[in-house]
């Protein structure tokens, strides 16, 4: 793929920052580091790839701020071959990030819009997600169970029918709540318990139950 060096500069710019405001993994930093944004969003938009903000994309929603990605995929942190479900595709930026680092992705989106979108971006850039158009409070059982679960969105509550769908030691990293969101990493330990860690204060748009077709 070409690209343009100034975005090559940009991005290795404010992630060197965002690493040194966080304690992010180098792995994650510079898988990121390989992941073009700008071929995520409007191309008028372009030349705000690499502002550490989020973004409007399609359907009214956003392409998360750079080190939300950064601190979410850091959080997840799992193995090279590892199943992870990430639970909103938007642009499919994150789910990018999450090919970079060698896993094996799976991903939903409830507008199709966005769904198009995002294969498109992915397939330009060779990578391999499988991606789903459909609502994510349901999940993926056929491919279940996974090691991961990554919500880019706001969900109101522990969404209960994905814990089923993570395997025991799987963890699930998700912002929690209406409004704000509380960034959660929720571990199942056995099939009846996990143990839950708080991370911090984000907001998010919401997730929401049921899919939106493409009119
Ligand atoms: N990971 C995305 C972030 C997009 S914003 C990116 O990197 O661009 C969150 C996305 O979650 C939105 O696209 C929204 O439509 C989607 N979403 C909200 N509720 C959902 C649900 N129930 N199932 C699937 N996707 C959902």
């Amino acid at each position: 793929m070409f690209e343009p060096q100034k975005y090559i500069d940009r991005r290795r710019r404010v992630l060197e920052k965002i690493a040194k405001r966080a304690p992010i993994d180098d792995k994650v930093i510079e898988a990121m580091k390989r992941v073009p944004r700008q071929m995520f969003i409007d191309p008028l938009l372009a030349d705000r790839a690499y502002e550490d903000k989020p973004l409007p994309i399609a359907a009214g929603q956003t392409i998360s701020q750079i080190y939300t990605v950064a601190m979410q995929t850091n959080l997840l942190k799992l193995e090279e071959g590892d199943s992870v479900l990430e639970i909103g595709t938007g642009s499919g930026y994150q789910t990018a990030i999450l090919c970079e680092l060698g896993y094996q992705v799976y991903s939903i989106e409830r507008y199709e819009e966005l769904y198009n979108i995002a294969r498109q971006n992915l397939e330009k850039l060779e990578y391999n997600a499988l991606l789903v158009y459909g609502d994510g409070f349901e999940g993926l059982p056929q491919y279940a169970p996974f090691d991961g679960i990554l919500i880019t969105c706001g969900a109101p509550e522990i969404p209960q029918e994905l814990i089923k769908q993570l395997t025991i030691n799987g963890k699930m990293v998700a912002p929690i709540g209406r409004g704000l969101q509380e960034m959660m990493v929720i571990q199942k330990i056995s099939e009846q318990e996990t143990k839950i860690r708080k991370e911090g204060t984000y907001r998010f748009v919401p997730m929401i139950s049921g899919k939106v077709d493409f009119k």
